[in-house]
């Protein structure tokens, strides 16, 4: 099956890599600075990668996280990763995004990820 991170790996140019795992950018962001974070190991589910290469990744979010926020100086950051297609996943090659936030980007960011599920995001409204 074509993967279009694998792809990406082997074209490159790369933002950040290691010996285990790369970062590049997100081709449709969710906002300025949207970055994906993979191991160059084709593995769909995140939690099949070995503690090597989650470590990997983790050190690549440290590393594009601090270029991040001297390049582009956002206020906050969502984290995520999407695991099976129930969770959300539409890319079968394990990431994690990392999603710079900007102050007003939205009118109220409260709740931040528990957004996927609207509904119930706003736990301070429910009684
Ligand atoms: P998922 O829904 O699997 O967690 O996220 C997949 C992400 O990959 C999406 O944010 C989407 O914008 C991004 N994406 C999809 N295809 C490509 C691609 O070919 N290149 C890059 N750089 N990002 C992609
Ligand atoms: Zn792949």
């Amino acid at each position: 099956m074509p993967c279009p991170f694998c792809d990406r790996i082997s074209s490159g140019p790369l933002d950040a890599e290691n010996e285990l795992a790369v970062a590049f950018a997100d081709a449709f962001p969710l906002s300025p600075g949207h970055m994906l974070i993979i191991p160059r190991r084709h593995v769909e589910d995140y939690f099949a990668l070995d503690e090597a290469e989650q470590a990997a990744i983790w050190q690549l979010v440290s590393q594009v996280r601090t270029r991040l926020d001297a390049e582009r100086h956002p206020d906050g950051y969502n984290l995520g990763v999407n695991v099976g297609e129930a969770a959300g996943q539409t890319v079968a090659h394990a990431h994690v995004h990392l999603i710079p936030r900007y102050e007003g980007d939205v009118p109220d960011p409260r709740g931040g990820i528990r957004w996927l599920l609207a509904e119930k995001a706003k736990y301070w409204e429910q009684g």
